[in-house]
């Protein structure tokens, strides 16, 4: 595998977007800041405060898979984006606790008489196969890429999964939340070679993460 990070090099792989914008303020606390805005550079490898490490900054669907095939060593994704990942290549040891929202289910505030079957249209279709057959009820999954809030009004379907924060995006669009599916937030997640191959890089980066947003690690006094 074409590999860019040797022993003494950790790339870490952020989500872009929202994620992205809670997790800068984060590295800058344990002395990782990308040496050019992540947000104006062209650049999909970047240079940081700490010599050692390097960040890519890529889709959030991409993160799991970037860490499991140990492209980068560490990466930080929604646990929406986890739950959805179908494969377990990589360890998750820290709630970074930041990103947070639910995953909810949605629909029409005034909605008409429910059709025999639901057609939910949601970018987690596996997420929301699980959460339906837990619940017996069979539906209609309509796998969408983004807008999901679009799909009630134009008739695609008569409910979304998807997350929610404030309420405002359900609320403009005449939608209201259903049914709680789990709090989310950001996790650190590990490749599993990289946890032994650079155990000491690897530990020393969660520890500080770990003392940044208040947890204890087993890490955090190597
Ligand atoms: P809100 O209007 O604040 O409830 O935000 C809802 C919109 O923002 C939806 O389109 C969500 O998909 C998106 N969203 C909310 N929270 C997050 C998050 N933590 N990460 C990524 N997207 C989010």
């Amino acid at each position: 595998m074409n590999h860019l990070s040797n022993s003494d090099q950790l790339i870490v792989a952020v989500s872009k977007g929202r994620i992205l914008k809670d997790a800068l303020p984060l590295l800058a606390k344990v002395g990782v800041t990308p040496l050019e805005d992540p947000g104006v550079s062209r650049k999909l490898i970047l240079e940081t405060t700490d010599p050692a490490i390097r960040l890519v900054v890529v889709r959030a669907s991409d993160v799991p898979t970037y860490v499991e095939y140990g492209a980068a060593d560490v990466g930080v994704a929604g646990k929406d984006t986890l739950l959805e990942y179908e494969g377990d290549g990589y360890y998750e040891p820290l709630d970074l606790k930041i990103a947070r929202c639910r995953l909810m289910v949605a629909g029409p505030v005034a909605p008409g008489a429910p059709p025999a079957r639901l057609r939910v249209a949601t970018k987690y279709e596996h997420i929301t196969r699980r959460w339906y057959a837990e619940q017996g009820v069979q539906v209609e999954v309509i796998k969408l890429y983004g807008s999901m809030e679009l799909a009630p009004l134009v008739g695609l379907a008569d409910r979304i999964v998807d997350l929610v924060d404030t309420g405002n995006t359900l609320k403009a669009n005449g939608l209201a939340p259903l049914e709680h599916l789990c709090d989310i937030s950001s996790r650190l997640i590990v490749n599993k070679a990289s946890m032994k191959t650079k155990h000491a890089r690897v530990t020393a980066l969660i520890g500080a993460l770990a003392e940044a947003v208040g947890e204890s690690s087993p890490w955090s006094n190597p």
